[in-house]
């Protein structure tokens, strides 16, 4: 193929990001492609309209690129806004985002317990999203409580495919219909889907069942990407695979599976909580996912931080009673006082400890001690812990 005169430039579901290591991310289809300097400013130069001409040596990059539509060329320039301003170290690449604590169900595990009603204004979010691009992030969870009760919700939705990330709405979908599913602009939709019928409803109510089912098939028929959250619960813990066929049969991609805290109405709840022993092989069941990951000398959620609908930042979702700052502070600054515990710090040592990176550490202080190890993972990945007497022995 000849490139003589032709000019290139990313793909629009596409962006160059600059974090540890230079990268293109495939947003729609949620990929990271590491890059080596070079080709990362060829691709930047290309984008901002240059015409550079393909040396024989690059030919080899540049139809693979073609050929995973992360490039298009042209006969004239097509030129991108391009924000590549590096990211901090570690990068902030999730962003949890509660934007109000409205809900319309009252689950009975729902760590938020009763919210006040509060809406983060409209205008702070669309600062949050400047600086969410600015700081190169990859993937805004826009969550709740239940996000499309913000009063704001849609005209919120009309400007996030305006940015340069991959945007999920996680809903608890009992408000999905036909209408409003094809005028989502996300990129992806997380629904919780608590069990089969029998499970899912004794945490959520009469049903609401039948109504996450429906909005998988609303969602999926506009075209939009489906995942499914799961809380591991004393009444579900017979239905995994029951709910594992069911979720392969939707073709879904991606199943985090969880266990709710001992917080919120859960307290008020205590007979639906589960032990480690129970709930711990259960993890095992999800997959895709990666937003609680790190990697080199960190444990959990490095790339992750989680602002709420009164602006507070904190280290995730679950540490809202610790918060960093408020997002008026600006999002870089506050994710530079997220707490870091070092892996070297835990008091773990078992065989599975670079996979594991001690688990949840919300969780380990939940056990009274923030450099345990997490109990549920123990469990789930069959490693012997004496303070527990939980789990197998690895001998
Ligand atoms: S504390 Fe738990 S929920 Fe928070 S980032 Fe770590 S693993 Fe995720
Ligand atoms: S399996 Fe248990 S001991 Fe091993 S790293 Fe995970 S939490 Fe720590």
């Amino acid at each position: 193929m000849s490139y003589t005169n032709k000019f290139f430039s990313v793909s629009p579901h596409c962006a160059l990001k600059r974090l540890e290591e230079p990268y293109l991310y495939d947003i729609a289809n949620d990929h990271l492609y590491e890059l080596g300097e070079e080709a990362f400013q060829f691709l930047l130069k290309c984008s901002q309209g240059e015409l550079l001409s393909v040396k024989e040596e690059d030919e080899s990059f540049i139809q693979y690129c073609l050929s995973e539509n992360l490039i298009f060329m042209s006969d004239t320039p097509v030129r991108r806004d391009i924000c590549v301003h590096p990211s901090p170290v570690p990068s902030l690449r999730y962003l949890e985002f509660q934007i109000t604590d409205r809900c319309n169900l009252c689950c009975r595990h729902c760590y938020l317990g009763e919210g006040l009603c509060q809406d983060l204004p409209f205008e702070k979010i669309g600062k949050v999203l400047k600086e969410f691009e600015e700081i190169q992030g990859l993937r805004l969870l826009l969550s709740g409580g239940e996000p499309l009760l913000h009063p704001h919700f849609w005209e919120i939705n009309e400007v996030l495919r305006d940015y340069p990330f991959r945007s999920v709405l996680l809903s608890n979908g009992t408000l999905i219909n036909k209408d409003n599913a094809r005028k989502l602009r996300v990129h992806e939709v997380q629904l919780s889907l608590d069990g089969m019928r029998k499970g899912h409803e004794s945490l959520r109510g009469e049903g609401t069942f039948e109504k996450v089912i429906r909005a998988i098939d609303r969602l999926q028929e506009a075209h939009l990407q489906v995942s499914i959250a799961t809380m591991i619960h004393r009444d579900n813990l017979a239905e995994f695979d029951e709910l594992a066929s069911f979720l392969q049969s939707k073709q879904i991609e991606e199943w985090n599976v969880d266990v709710p805290c001992l917080a919120g109405r859960l307290e008020e709840h205590q007979d639906l909580w589960v032990s480690p022993k129970e709930a711990g092989p259960l993890l095992r069941y999800a997959f895709g996912g990666g937003l609680h990951s790190a990697e080199h000398q960190q444990t959990c959620g490095a790339h992750l931080c989680a602002i709420f609908p009164d602006g507070k930042v904190a280290k995730c979702g679950l540490f809202s009673e610790e918060p960093v700052g408020s997002i008026d502070e600006g999002l870089r600054a506050c994710w530079e006082r997220v707490p870091r515990i070092p892996l070297q710090q835990l008091r773990c040592s078992c065989s599975v400890m670079e996979e594991c990176r001690g688990g949840c550490r919300y969780r380990a202080k939940l056990q009274g001690d923030p450099f345990a190890p997490d109990l549920f993972q123990c469990c789930a990945r069959g490693v012997f812990r004496e303070e527990s007497g939980e789990g197998e022995s690895k001998k």
